[in-house]
């Protein structure tokens, strides 16, 4: 089995801006330091606005720290006519490692097809980031079907298609109905998903690199409930949204074996 290593991801979404990002990030790092966190067997990153980026670079960099970050967004173009938009270039510029793509409130509030997801991918791999793809479910979804988990694998197909042999990927399983709803699926639930998702990445790229593409669980992750979602066999990390804006909570969640 290729090892995964678990991927505990911070979305913090429009929250904290770059002074509060520096403030947090130094803390983080403080308290994971107390604690001997060993990054090399959980991976840590933040995903901050925009804004924060440069100055969160800043002081990874300036203090050697091990916690990665990542946008929450990017364009699927590189420059040009596109006010408001941020291209994955830039990004790339900033060291960035990781961009959402796809999160369920891009889908919702900006209208974001699986064609738009599909172009992000290649835009952000295109410049050396990994693409952090979204897909799930809503609640109507899994209601409506005999096959909740067809719905996430059809997001996932599309969002993949004509994706380069030597692409580094990561997949992020986040039901709809249980993001910032304090309703977290259970583990079986999820691990069902995370299950349809690999062996439909098998399908596509090959057993081999399925089975080293890590794949997240979201949606109401915490402290008291990370240990058993992460007991499943392809569930390889967390995107914690609401969570990750509390040190002691996001601490705990990234220190979960203990
Ligand atoms: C998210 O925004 O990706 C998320 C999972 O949020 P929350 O943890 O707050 O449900």
């Amino acid at each position: 089995v290729a090892s995964r290593t678990p991927l505990m991801a911070g979305n913090w979404k429009m929250n904290m801006n770059h002074l509060q990002a520096i403030a947090f990030v130094q803390k983080l790092a403080w308290t994971l330091k107390d604690a001997e966190h060993d990054y090399d067997k959980v991976e840590v990153a933040v995903f901050p606005p925009f804004t924060d980026i440069r100055s969160v670079q800043t002081l990874v960099s300036t203090d050697k720290l091990k916690i990665g970050f990542g946008a929450q967004d990017c364009s699927q173009h590189d420059s040009g006519a596109y006010t408001g938009e941020t291209s994955a270039e830039f990004l790339a510029a900033l060291d960035t490692k990781y961009v959402l793509v796809g999160h369920s409130e891009r889908r919702t509030l900006h209208n974001e097809t699986d064609e738009i997801c599909q172009a992000k991918v290649t835009a952000a791999l295109r410049h050396g980031l990994i693409p952090v793809l979204c897909v799930g479910e809503t609640l109507e979804q899994r209601e409506a079907s005999d096959d909740p988990a067809s719905i996430a694998v059809a997001q996932l197909r599309k969002g993949l298609e004509n994706l380069p042999a030597d692409a580094e990927i990561v997949i992020a399983y986040e039901p709809v109905w249980a993001i910032g709803t304090g309703k977290v699926a259970t583990a079986a639930q999820a691990q069902e998903v995370c299950h349809a998702i690999r062996v439909e990445l098998a399908t596509l790229l090959g057993d081999e690199r399925a089975a080293g593409i890590r794949i997240l669980y979201g949606g109401s992750v915490k402290p008291d409930n990370v240990a058993s979602i992460m007991r499943e066999p392809d569930i390889d990390g967390a995107l914690v949204g609401g969570a990750s804006l509390n040190i002691d909570d996001f601490s705990s969640i990234v220190r979960y074996t203990q």
